[in-house]
């Protein structure tokens, strides 16, 4: 049996940064030492035995990471999961890897029905499937059900009223594929969905909606346990009292801040949030409730300029420009340009502590989709996905079930 020692190295744990060794054998975690906190250096005590012919990877000093999970991503290196081929499909998850990213949910963009159709049968059909990168483990169905106001920068194609008919054509993709679907709460018909397909293990996020404080509060009834980019085209305070000014109200934002029932994520590309909000929602969620995604569209690794964001043929033009996406009018964001490893160094630059940034990359997302017992972080008996970052965090070595990738 092939065995791979990373020795000399400065693990990056869920709680704390500890230097250690990690031994990894078909394709899991077969051994881990992590120095304890406040003592001597695991490594060089008496330990794992490992077999004479293991290869051993000497780290000397750098960080060893688990892979990480991004929730929400669109493209890269100029593809789209909406462009409708495996050979998309495929340059995005290469794309993703070379910035630390082991496992990812395809998300797709506001959309026609056929086009929502290819997207979930790719999805399934490279569900789990080596891509030549990051691993395929769900598929996150972003559009159909947003409440149209609050779109954003997605194509204006189908929104669809929640009924048999389409839930069928759509959501029973989960029986191939494990997925997300972001509902705006205050659609017609949102509660039956969600109370209807969540039995059957289809996992909701609110997203892209405008609903009261109640109505999200009702949502988190229906079983709703996680919310889409936190700040980012949601109501609030400010936006409700436009309709009503008097008392005001919480909107989606203070709702998910107020209930530990949710979960939720912030774009840390460094554009969309400022170090501000970044340090409220790390406070006041923490980093077991808050995960870090790109919400990345075909512009990453590639420069500035125009590019389209969603399907070629009627998705949405978009800049690259000053490390976002913008509107061509430039007066709105229209998602991210950056990896997930920029996330995480966004994240330290904000103040938030390097296990608690890496958790929000890796571990978070994982629960959030209840992959924790094999994926997310250095633990015996889970996945070998692992990263080796420089001391300025910047991703050297990427590993995907103990084989190197990057
Ligand atoms: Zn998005």
């Amino acid at each position: 049996m092939n065995v791979t020692v990373f020795r000399n190295a400065t693990l990056i744990l869920p709680d704390r940064v500890a230097a250690g060794e990690v031994v990894v054998a078909a394709g899991r975690i077969a051994a881990m030492r992590a120095a304890e906190v406040g003592g001597a250096s695991g490594a060089g005590d008496a330990g794992t035995a490992v077999p004479a012919d293991a290869v051993v990877i000497d780290l000397d000093g750098r960080y060893l990471g688990p892979g990480l999970i991004d929730l929400h991503v669109h493209g890269g290196d100029g593809a789209d999961f909406m462009d409708g081929t495996v050979d998309a499909f495929r340059t995005v998850c290469r794309c993703h890897v070379r910035h630390g990213t082991t496992r990812l949910t395809p998300t797709s963009t506001v959309a026609r029905r056929a086009d929502y159709r290819r997207f979930l049968e790719l999805s399934a059909a490279l569900h789990n499937q080596d891509t030549g990168g990051a691993r395929i483990v769900g598929a996150h169905l972003y559009g159909p059900y947003f409440a149209r106001p609050a779109r954003g920068c997605h194509p204006d194609q189908d929104f669809l009223v929640p009924d048999p008919a389409n839930a069928a054509e759509l959501l029973t993709w989960h029986e191939q594929v494990p997925l997300t679907v972001t509902i705006a709460p205050e659609v017609p018909q949102a509660e039956w969905l969600v109370r209807t397909y969540g039995l059957r293990g289809v996992r909701f996020n609110i997203g892209h909606s405008y609903a009261t404080f109640e109505q999200v509060a009702a949502a988190v009834g229906w079983g709703v346990r996680h919310v889409d980019h936190l700040f980012c085209a949601m109501s609030d305070r400010a936006r409700l009292r436009q309709t009503q000014p008097y008392p005001m109200r919480g909107g989606v934002l203070e709702a998910t801040l107020y209930f530990d029932e949710l979960t939720t994520e912030v774009i840390a590309d460094g554009r969309h949030l400022a170090a501000e909000l970044l340090r409220l929602a790390y406070k006041l969620k923490g980093p077991q409730r808050l995960a870090v995604v790109t919400d990345a569209m075909r512009a990453v690794d590639r420069p500035d300029g125009e590019y389209v964001f969603g399907p070629q043929e009627y998705g949405q033009r978009v800049y690259k420009r000053d490390g976002v996406g913008l509107m061509p009018d430039g007066s709105a964001l229209a998602s991210g340009v950056m990896g997930l490893d920029h996330g995480v160094r966004t994240l330290r630059a904000a103040g938030i502590p390097l296990a608690a940034a890496m958790r929000m990359a890796s571990l978070t997302p994982a629960t959030i989709l209840g992959i924790d017992a094999e994926y997310g972080s250095l633990e015996a008996g889970k996945r070998a996905d692992l990263v080796v970052w420089s001391p300025e965090l910047t991703v050297e070595q990427v590993y995907i079930d103990g084989r190197r990738v990057v």
